[in-house]
């Protein structure tokens, strides 16, 4: 419960300093012609509404980021020595079927692929970091009974770096366990700095 809050919450702090970057010149804007002249409130007003669709238009696009077939995101935030991974993916890509188990067969697919995220063995980090996984889960929407909608895995490791420094690289071998996964957006904060990069079965390594 809370680590699919925390693959929610992560994707959105992402966007955090984006929305940011992108409020800042509004607001410079806004300024001056409220500076100079009294009749353009109205103006400033319609900015203002503005901004709030624009809002509105970051969290869709979050929504729709979170879910394709073939996708999945990966967010790594980096606090010190304390290293955080979320990731989300369409229960397509990692089992076939996002609909809540019909039969045993189904779901045994479904324990063994969280299994498989709980374990962490699908990445590897650069390893002079010396990065140790302290806790590791896996949970998905497919496990709510009668689930039928677009269902997603989610994954939370929790890693100890003694060498943060060193952190430079991230490999993934998801795609070998996941034959329907084509790409990963690996988005990652690492100590203040941010980036963004794609990942895929032939390109399976991010450097920072
Ligand atoms: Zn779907």
């Amino acid at each position: 419960m809370s680590s699919k809050l925390i693959a929610l919450l992560l994707p959105a702090l992402l966007l955090g300093p984006a929305a940011l970057v992108q409020a800042h010149p509004a607001h410079q804007h806004d300024k001056a012609p409220k500076a100079e002249q009294h009749n353009h409130d109205h103006d400033h007003k319609h900015d203002h509404d503005h901004k709030h669709a624009h809002d509105h238009d970051h969290d869709d696009m979050t929504q729709l980021g979170a879910h394709v077939h073939g996708a999945a995101t990966l967010t790594l935030v980096l606090e010190g020595n304390e290293l955080q991974l979320a990731l989300q993916s369409a229960a397509y890509n990692i089992v076939g079927f996002e609909h809540a188990p019909s039969n045993n067969e189904q779901r045994q697919e479904i324990a063994l692929a969280l299994d498989n995220l709980a374990q962490a063995t699908w990445l590897t980090l650069s390893r002079d970091a010396h990065c140790e996984v302290q806790s590791a889960d896996a949970n998905t929407d497919l496990t709510e009974p009668g689930y039928t909608g677009h269902g997603d895995f989610y994954a939370n490791i929790s890693l100890l770096c003694q060498n943060p420094a060193r952190l430079q690289q991230l490999e993934l071998g998801l795609f070998s366990l996941t034959p329907a996964l084509e790409k990963v957006e690996v988005q990652w904060v690492i100590n203040g700095r941010q980036g963004a990069a794609t990942a895929t079965l032939n390109n399976n390594s991010i450097r920072f």
